[in-house]
């Protein structure tokens, strides 16, 4: 397991590495529409597309068992539990101030998400004598821009809130989740066995990932996109555009 314990604290760790991004928070805060509106088209991408993808992919799955009716009532409780979190996070009494919810909201977020990377990680080493996992130039690139993406995404809306320097780089510390994940599957597998544990992992993935997309949605439209297109003009609308495409093809690289 050294292979995967090198791999999944690389992956995890890269995030802290946008923390160089605080030289440029006063570039960042000045332009709003582009910078908003790019980070609205990766959420887009990684919370609707992707995991969205994931859920409709993990289905046939979750369904095999022909009790429908308790599949999709899983799926919903999943899709729920996303709108249930993300609407706490924004209205909710807990957090007082705008600029505050959205930190926490996108928090929310990209511990769902690297929740599930890291399961998708670890899934790669289960069962295999020889792991699959691709490692080149190009997949490296792609997992590294993919990962400094994530952590800009978590410290965009920390910087417009004034966190300080420590306290933005501690909120890195959340994709951070994806170590501890990539090691479920193969304690699902040594659980339950080969089919019992890949079973529960492909649940605890696709459940997941229906709760990743509705806290999205709702990082879309109640923190992200009503803050890229305050400002008039229509900058922002290709700023989304082009954050959308440009995490697309990253991930035709990676995945
Ligand atoms: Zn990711």
């Amino acid at each position: 397991m050294t292979d995967l314990a090198v791999l999944a604290a690389g992956f995890g760790a890269i995030p802290l590495a946008s923390i160089l991004l605080y030289s440029f928070r006063a570039w960042l805060d000045a332009h709003r529409e582009v910078v908003w509106g790019g980070f609205a088209g990766v959420i887009a991408f990684l919370g609707l597309s992707h995991a969205m993808a994931f859920v409709l992919e993990g289905k046939p799955f979750l369904f095999a068992g022909n009790d429908s009716l308790g599949a999709a009532s899983f799926l919903l409780t999943g899709l729920a539990l996303g709108g249930l979190l993300g609407w706490f996070l924004f209205e909710g009494p807990l957090i007082r101030t705008e600029p505050a919810s959205i930190v926490w909201a996108t928090a929310a977020f990209l511990a769902l998400h690297s929740f599930g990377d890291g399961l998708v990680l670890g899934r790669d080493f289960v069962g295999a004598s020889i792991p699959v996992v691709r490692i080149d130039s190009l997949t490296v690139s792609g997992t590294v821009v993919h990962r400094f993406v994530e952590g800009a995404l978590l410290l965009v809306p920390a910087f417009a809130a004034r966190w300080s320097l420590r306290g933005s780089f501690v909120l890195l510390f959340v994709p951070l989740v994806s170590i501890p994940a990539a090691f479920v599957p193969g304690w699902a597998f040594d659980a339950m066995g080969l089919a019992g544990g890949s079973a529960a992992t492909l649940a605890l993935s696709t459940f997941l990932a229906a709760t990743e997309a509705s806290v999205a949605i709702m990082l879309l439209v109640r923190g992200f996109l009503p803050i890229a297109s305050a400002d008039r003009g229509s900058r922002w609308i290709v700023s989304v555009m082009i954050g959308f495409v440009g995490i697309s093809v990253v991930h035709f690289l990676v995945e």
